[in-house]
C-alpha cells in the first residue's frame, strides 16, 4: 500500500539524511524489528538499552512511510476525550492512558536531547478549541475531567482566545504539556546512533515470510535471505492489518499542507498546537523555519489513488478552515500539500503487545492522531514484555480488549 502521496514536507526539507544497506546475507539476532519508521526507531532505542542484539528491516527507505508524512504534534490528549474514555474503558485505564501520554512527551524530549542532533523537538502548549456554541458545555466537562486528574489545564473563553491566540472561537482548553517534532530527522538520528552502537539496519529489504521455529521465528526477505530471531516486533505501521487475524482499526485518508514562511510575529502568536472539538478535526502547528502546518479533512480510506486525487480540494478546505479560525491573519500561501493514511481504533487507544495468534511476536500499532506518543509507549511496553518484566499498563493496550 502507498502510505502517503509524493510531497510530504519533512522529506523535501531534509532529503535523504543517511544511507543504509539492503540485507545481503543470512543473520541471527535476539530481536528483529520489522519497520524503520519512528515506531521501529523508538523500539530499537529501548531494546538496545537492554543489551540485546537487534536487526532492523524495512522494505522502503528509513522513515519513508507514514513517519515522513506526520505533522508530529505531540499531545497526551488522544482523539477520544477523557470524559468519554472513562465511560469506555473505566476511569483507571482512562486516567492512566492520559498520564502515559504526558510521560511519553517528556520521554521523547529527553531522548531528543540525548541524540546531539537537530530533531525539531520543541515543548509547545496545546489548545483544544471549539467554534460551536453547542460544544462549550461539553468542553467544560472535559476540562473538569482533566483538571480533576491533576493535568495542568486552563479553560479560556472567546475574548482571551482572540487577544492571546489570534483565534476566533467560543472556548478552549489550554494544556501546558505538548510538543512538536521533526519526526523524520528524529527517526534518522535514532537509527544513525543505533547503527553506530552496533544495531544492524537494512532498508529496501522486505520481509515476505514468517516461520515459527524452536526458540523463535525465522523471517525470509524478498531477496531470499533469512533472519533468525528469538523475538520479532512488528513496527509496520498502517500496513500491519495484513498480519492480524482480527481487524482492530479503520483506515482513513488525511490531508496536510505547509505554508511558505510567514512573518515571525505571526509565528510567535501561533506558538501552540491547535485542534478542535469537531470531527474530523482541523489542526495546526508551526515549524522552526516559520511555516504553518495545517491538517485534517479526514475521510474513510478507499485506496491511495482516490485519496491523492482529493489533495487539491482538501487543501482548499483546510485553507477555508484556517481563515475561519484566524480571520485577522492573512490567508496562507501553500508551499506543499500532501495526503496520508492513518488508522483509528474504536476507543482511540493503540494496540500494543502480543496478539495470541503469533508466538514470539509483538505488535506496536500506534493508531490514531497520537501515533508518535503511542510509539514511545509501545517501546517501553514491548521492551518490558521481551525482558519478562510485568508491566500493569500492558492491559490498557492489549489486543484482547
Ligand atoms: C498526514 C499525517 C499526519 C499525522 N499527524 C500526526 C500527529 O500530528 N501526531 C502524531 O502523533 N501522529 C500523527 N500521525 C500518525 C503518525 O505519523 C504515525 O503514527 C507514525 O508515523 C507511525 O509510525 P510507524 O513507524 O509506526 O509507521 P511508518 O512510518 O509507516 O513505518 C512502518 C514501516 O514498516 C515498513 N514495513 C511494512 N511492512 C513491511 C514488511 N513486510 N517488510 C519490511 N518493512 C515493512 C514500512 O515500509 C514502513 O517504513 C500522522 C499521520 C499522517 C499520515
Amino acid at each position: 500500500m502507498d502510505l502517503r502521496s509524493g510531497h510530504p514536507f519533512w522529506l523535501l526539507k531534509n532529503g535523504i539524511l543517511a544511507a543504509f544497506p539492503a540485507l545481503a546475507a543470512d543473520l541471527t539476532c535476539d530481536v528483529a524489528v520489522i519497520g524503520a519508521g519512528i515506531t521501529g526507531a523508538l523500539i530499537t532505542h529501548a531494546l538496545q538499552r537492554e543489551g540485546l542484539q537487534i536487526v532492523v528491516l524495512d522494505k522502503r527507505d528509513v522513515a519513508w512511510g507514514s513517519t515522513s508524512a506526520s505533522t508530529a504534534l505531540l499531545q497526551y490528549e488522544i482523539d477520544t476525550e477523557l470524559r468519554d474514555l472513562k465511560q469506555i474503558v473505566g476511569p483507571n485505564h482512562a486516567h492512566r492512558a492520559y498520564a502515559l501520554g504526558v510521560d511519553a512527551i517528556a520521554a521523547i524530549g529527553a531522548i531528543a536531547a540525548s541524540l546531539g542532533a537537530e530533531t525539531g523537538f520543541c515543548p509547545t502548549p496545546s489548545v483544544y478549541v471549539t467554534r460551536r456554541k453547542e460544544d462549550v458545555e461539553g468542553l467544560q466537562e472535559e476540562y473538569a475531567a482533566r483538571h480533576a486528574m491533576g493535568l495542568d489545564v486552563a479553560f479560556v473563553t472567546a475574548e482571551t482566545l482572540r487577544r492571546d491566540y489570534a483565534l476566533q472561537a467560543e472556548a478552549a482548553i489550554v494544556s501546558q504539556v505538548g510538543a512538536r517534532l521533526d519526526p523524520y530527522r528524529f527517526t534518522y538520528a535514532l537509527f544513525t546512533q543505533a547503527q553506530a552502537q552496533g544495531v544492524r539496519i537494512y532498508d529496501r529489504t522486505e520481509v515476505t515470510g514468517f516461520e515459527q521455529i524452536t526458540g523463535g521465528v525465522r523471517l525470509t526477505t524478498g531477496s531470499g535471505h533469512r533472519v533468525t530471531a528469538a523475538k520479532i516486533v512488528f513496527a509496520t505501521g498502517y500496513e500491519s492489518g495484513a498480519y492480524l487475524r482480527h481487524k482492530v482499526a479503520d483506515l482513513h485518508s488525511t490531508y496536510a499542507l505547509v505554508s511558505e514562511p510567514v512573518d515571525p510575529g505571526i509565528i510567535e502568536r501561533l506558538s501552540y498546537l491547535l485542534w478542535e472539538t469537531a470531527r474530523p478535526y482541523f489542526y495546526l502547528r508551526t515549524t522552526l523555519d516559520n511555516r504553518i502546518i495545517a491538517g485534517g479533512a479526514d475521510e474513510p480510506f478507499r485506496n491511495p489513488t482516490a485519496r491523492d486525487r482529493l489533495i487539491g480540494r482538501k487543501t482548499k478546505q483546510l485553507l477555508k478552515q484556517f481563515t475561519a479560525f484566524y480571520p485577522s491573519l492573512p490567508p496562507l500561501d501553500v508551499a506543499y500539500a500532501w495526503a496520508g493514511t492513518f488508522g483509528a481504533t474504536q476507543d482511540g487507544l493503540a494496540y500494543i503487545g502480543e496478539t495470541g495468534d503469533f508466538p514470539n511476536a509483538y505488535f506496536a500499532l500506534g493508531y490514531g492522531g497520537n501515533g508518535v506518543t503511542y510509539s514511545l509507549i509501545a517501546a517501553r511496553l514491548i521492551a518490558d514484555a521481551i525482558m519478562g518484566r510485568p508491566n500493569p499498563d500492558a492491559a490498557i493496550f492489549r489486543f484482547s480488549r
